[in-house]
Order: C-alpha cells, then sequence, then structure tokens
C-alpha cells in the first residue's frame, strides 16, 4: 500500500504512533490493515518535529516566493505554525464558521500576500480547496500546497496544482465479506479517537 514511502519517514510515523498496522474497522464499514491516528502527531511534538524538518525541506527546495504558511483548524495549526517558524514566514489558520471556510478577522495583514498551504492529512482534498477558495477570497495567492501524508497516493490535484507531501499511500480497504485479516480471524480493532478515518 505504500508508495513513495521513504523508510525514514515510515519509521517516524510509526515512532509517533499515528500510523498503525494492524486490523481496524474504519468509518466507512470497511477494514483496513492500516489506520492513520493523525491525533498522535500533536501528541509527539518531538516526533512531530522531526517529520516537520522534512517537509521544511521540501517546501525549501521548490524555492517558492511567499509570505505566509496558513492551515486549516485545528490539527493542522501547530503542523503549519511550526514550519512557518522555520520558514521564516508568518502564519495564519482558517477556521470553519456556520459551516464556511473563514479566516479569524485578526489575520489582517495578509490580504494580498502569498501562501503556502500546510495541511496534516490530504484524504480528499475537500477541505484544502475550501482554504484554497477562502484564500481567493482575501486576494491572496497560492504559492504551494504541502501535506505530511497524501491518502490519494498522488491521485489529487487542487485547482490543477500537485500536492507536495511526505508520504503519499494509498491504503487498501476491504468489505468484511472479502477481508482476508478477517479470514485469519485476526482480532478487529476499532479505533475512535480521531475526527478522520483511514
Ligand atoms: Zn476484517
Amino acid at each position: 500500500m505504500m508508495e513513495n514511502a521513504d523508510p525514514k519517514v515510515l519509521a517516524l510515523f510509526k515512532d509517533s504512533d499515528a500510523l498503525l498496522q494492524g486490523h481496524f474497522k474504519l468509518t466507512s464499514g470497511k477494514h483496513s490493515e492500516w489506520y492513520f491516528e493523525k491525533i498522535r502527531l500533536i501528541e509527539n511534538p518531538a516526533a512531530l518535529e522531526k517529520l516537520i524538518d522534512l517537509l521544511v525541506a521540501k517546501i525549501k527546495a521548490e524555492g517558492l516566493d511567499f509570505e505566509y504558511v496558513v492551515s486549516p483548524a485545528y490539527g493542522a495549526i501547530a503542523i503549519g505554525f511550526l514550519a512557518a517558524l522555520k520558514l521564516d514566514k508568518k502564519f495564519a489558520f482558517t477556521q470553519r464558521v456556520d459551516e464556511k471556510m473563514t479566516f479569524r478577522a485578526g489575520f489582517s495583514g495578509i490580504d494580498g500576500a502569498r501562501a503556502v498551504i500546510v495541511e496534516d492529512i490530504l484524504t480528499t482534498g475537500g477541505s484544502i480547496a475550501e482554504v484554497v477558495e477562502c484564500l481567493k477570497l482575501r486576494g491572496i495567492a497560492v504559492a504551494g500546497i504541502f501535506v505530511l501524508v497524501d491518502r490519494t497516493g498522488g491521485d489529487v490535484k487542487i485547482e490543477g496544482r500537485p500536492v507536495g507531501s511526505l508520504m503519499a499511500l494509498k491504503v487498501q480497504a476491504f468489505e468484511p465479506e472479502g477481508c482476508p485479516f478477517c479470514r485469519e480471524g485476526k482480532p478487529l480493532a476499532k479505533p475512535g479517537a480521531s475526527d478522520k478515518k483511514v
């Protein structure tokens, strides 16, 4: 299931306990060998910082021109903030208010700037597309989009842009009837702490 999985990156995710291997029931009802518990990233700052260092190196290598790092609340705030600090850029976050992605009123200096969007996990690209819309409304140009994990395996482009990631992977999910782990009699776990399931 791993494409473009650098062993060093993979080890860091495993060290943070964010990437679990086993037999999991997903919210879709399907079963999978892998589960992403992204809250563990925030819970393990030392491991997260190592991942952010790698992401920052990737962003720097692109030679992009931007003044801000922008991340959507809440999970990605710590990631984007630390990336901005290491990149010597400003930071802002977007949040949903009445279902609509928006900036807090206080981020007034960002209008007309150029921004790199940093998100933790790209699942469908939906929330990043909302951030892009939010930036456009403020006249902010998107210089780049980066995530720690691209769960689409690199398939999703946002407004024609590729998304930079530390790890691009596609997780195979099985209907219970066809699940090889059920057939092996492996105990099924139902993780539930995260708001986004693999
Ligand atoms: Zn199963």
